[in-house]
Parts: C-alpha cells; structure tokens; sequence
C-alpha cells in the first residue's frame, strides 16, 4: 500500500486562493500562505515556510489557474522550496462551502463528485464555483495526486428534520432544497474531537455547545459525537450577530426593505457586509478588538453592539443546553472565542445559570486549550483553539489511505 504522507490543504475562494501543506507524520506544517486579489492588478502572495517569517510580494494572477501555479512553483523553488517536485504531494484536501444533502462526509474527487457540486452552486453561488474551480486548477496542474472535497455543511448533516427544517410548505424544500444547512463544520468537528482529547472522553460520550465566535459566527450542539443543532441555515447569514452579518431578524424585515423599494442584491449586501458589529458599533470597524475598547470607554454604540452580541449568545446556549438536556462543556474558538477574553467574560454572569461558573482569572490569563470554569463547576467552559486547515489534512489522509491502494 503506498504511504500517504504530504497533503496540500486549499481554500479557493472568490478572489483569494489559501493553502498549507503538511508532513502528515507529525502533523508538520511545512509552508502555508495565500494569494489574494486574484484578477485585480493588486494581486499579491503571502508565503510563510513553516514557522519562518512571512514573505509578501506583488504578483501576476489572473485568475485560480495562474495563482495555483505560483503557489506550485514556490512551493518546489530550488534552494528554499518545501519540496523537491510536485509528484512528493500525495493528495490535495480542499474546502468545499456545501455539499446540500448529498455529501455527508468527505469524497474523494471523480468526474460524477464533480457533477453532483455542479448541481449543488445555487446553493452557494459565490462560494463553489471557485471551490470547483480551485479542485480543477488542481486536477490541471497534479494530474493523477487525488483531490478530495470536504465540506462545511457535512458534519451538520446528522440534524434531525425536525431541526433542519424551516416551518414552509415542503415544496419549497423540495423544489429549492431551502433548509438549514450550517456551515463552519469542519471546525465544529475539529473541536468536538478536541474537546474529547482534552477530556480523556469519547466524543459519544459528551453533550456539548460548541461556539464558533469569528468574524463569521456559529454554534452548534453536538450530543454525542454529531450535531442536533447549529445556528446558521441555509447560509451562514442565520444566526448570533457577526463581525459584518445581522444573524437572525423577522423575515419580514426583508420583506419591508423590498417595498421601500430595496433590490434582493442591496439587501444581501446590506444583511452580509454592513450590518452586524459592524453596522452597530458606530466605529467603521467589524472588529471585536475594537468595539470592546470603544464599550470600555463608555461610547454607548459600541455598547450597544457588544450587548447584542452577548444576548443573542446567551440565548443559543441557553437554548442548546435545554436541547441537549443538559451538557458537560461549552466550548469557545475562532477568533474572538480564543483571543477575545473581555467578550467571553460578558458571558460569566448568565452561564452561572446552567452551572457553569467562569474563573475570571483564567479566563483572563490562559490561552487555549483551556479550561477557563472553576474545579467545582458543573458545566465545563473551555478555550480549544480550531484548526479548520488540520481537520481537512486529516480528513483528506483517511479517505486517501482508505481508498488508494
Ligand atoms: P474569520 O471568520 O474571518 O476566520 P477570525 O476567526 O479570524 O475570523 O476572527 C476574527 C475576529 O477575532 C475579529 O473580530 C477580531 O477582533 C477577533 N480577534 C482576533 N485576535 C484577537 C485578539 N488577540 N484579541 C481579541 N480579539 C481578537
């Protein structure tokens, strides 16, 4: 059987095109980096080979194809590349936004896996054409290396109907496929297991409220191993309020911006771009950095936002709490839930509901993975920082070592 080592994780996205490859064997990462503002004059590429510091420059990238190749072409630069030729890759994970319901877990790249994600680009019309895209620069440039896909909405895919449906006549699903999806899967997953490790715990084991607390927001109630809930929907505008995106409104809000004349793409950018911390805050910034130090200052709009922000919080934890039955750990990552220890602390007071009782002082002092609840509280609280490039590496590995003789 060959032995499946080096693994080329990419993220292709609209205008941008992410990667980081790992040693497999001891889970090193030897080079990651991106090149963004793909198609623009500005184009320009990041490289970091492995914990050296960052090179930058301005490049030509016209389009995906153009900017894999730099990518490439760095990556086996004779003198100070990572690799000594293309053919030491043994495969390629990429992010895909959504797999609908027709992938619920990873696949391994064929021509009928790639029909099926034509089917599915209404779904996410910015997003997949340049995750297929990304699969196909790929398939240009490796040949025979495989190529897997691993989606953002297949961990949620173990829903109940009855959580993952919208309360519309089922045509509209049936027709449209419109249901909850959830999407930041992979990280949800990748911290799940965490979790457990940091436990000494099975994951069927455990009931636990994992949030996801970025620029993009999610949480998810994961009993056992698999997910019973999450908060976004059939796209990740749903849900707690986000750096730059409303979460959850009256869906007639939208209906009344239509008739004070508003396009569906006004709205879209609206709801996505210009609301959220952002749209609140009253400071031109979607950073939570900033709204905590402009609310600690007293500017009530700033305030304001960082009120909301906890509120809707506490009610999606509350609520899975209740949907679990209980749990034995809510768990912090992304961004702000790793880093942000003044926006976790707004939380202490409402958890000590559930039995769940924040130390102040390690939630102030420690950086993940960590437990940042009292010995003696019921619930734990942890700090367990996601690795979404990792968890496709991972994933990747065991459908390649599976498959591939
Ligand atoms: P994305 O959804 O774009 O991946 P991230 O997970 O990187 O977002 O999270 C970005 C958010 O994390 C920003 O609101 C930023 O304020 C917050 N954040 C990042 N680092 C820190 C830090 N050291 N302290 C407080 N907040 C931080």
């Amino acid at each position: 059987m060959k032995q499946i080592d080096k693994i080329l994780v990419i993220n292709s996205g609209s205008s941008s095109l992410k990667f980081t490859l790992y040693a497999m064997d001891g889970e090193e990462k030897l080079a990651s980096g991106l090149v963004e503002r793909i198609g623009s004059k500005s184009a320009n590429m990041v490289y970091r080979r492995g914990n050296d510091p960052k090179e930058e420059h301005s490049v030509d990238a016209p389009n995906h194809d153009a900017a894999l190749k730099l990518v490439t072409e760095r990556l086996v630069a004779p003198g100070n590349g990572v690799i000594g030729s293309l053919s030491e890759v043994d495969a390629i994970g990429h992010r895909v936004l959504h797999g609908g319901e027709l992938f619920k877990e990873a696949a391994l790249v064929n021509d009928s896996v790639l029909q099926k994600l034509n089917t599915l680009v209404h779904l996410g019309p910015l997003h997949m054409p340049a995750n297929i895209g990304g699969i196909k620069a790929c398939e240009k440039i490796f040949g025979e290396t495989p190529n897997v896909a691993v989606f953002d909405t297949a961990f949620h895919q173990s829903m109940p109907d009855y959580a993952s449906h919208y309360a519309l006549p089922d045509e509209y699903y049936r027709k449209y496929g419109i249901r909850k999806y959830g999407f930041h899967g992979t990280s949800h997953h990748f911290v799940t297991l965490a979790t457990a490790e940091f436990l000494g715990k099975k994951p069927e084991e455990l009931k636990i409220v994992t949030c996801h607390l970025g620029n993009g927001s999610s949480l998810a109630a994961v009993k056992y191993g698999k997910v019973l809930d999450t908060s976004m929907g059939l796209t990740p505008l749903a849900g707690v309020v986000m750096g730059t995106r409303c979460g959850n409104l009256d869906p007639a809000v939208v209906l009344t911006l239509i008739r004070e004349g508003m396009s569906a793409d006004e709205i879209d950018n609206l709801l996505n771009k210009k609301s959220g911390l952002l749209g609140v805050g009253g400071i031109n910034s979607n950073d939570m950095r900033d709204i905590v130090k402009n609310a600690a200052e007293g500017l009530p709009s700033a305030c304001l936002a960082l009120n909301m922000w906890t509120h809707r919080l506490v009610f999606y934890i509350g609520a899975y709490f209740t949907l679990l039955s209980g749990a034995d750990a809510i768990v912090f990552t992304g961004g702000i839930g790793e880093n942000s220890w003044q926006a976790r602390a707004t939380l202490a007071d409402q958890l000590s509901a559930l039995g769940c009782i924040i130390d102040p002082e390690a939630n102030k002092n420690l950086r993940g993975p960590c437990r940042i609840s009292t010995a003696d509280s019921k619930v734990a609280a942890l700090v367990i920082p996601t690795d979404e490039e990792l968890m496709i590496a991972k994933e990747t590995f065991d459908i390649v070592s599976k498959t591939i003789k």
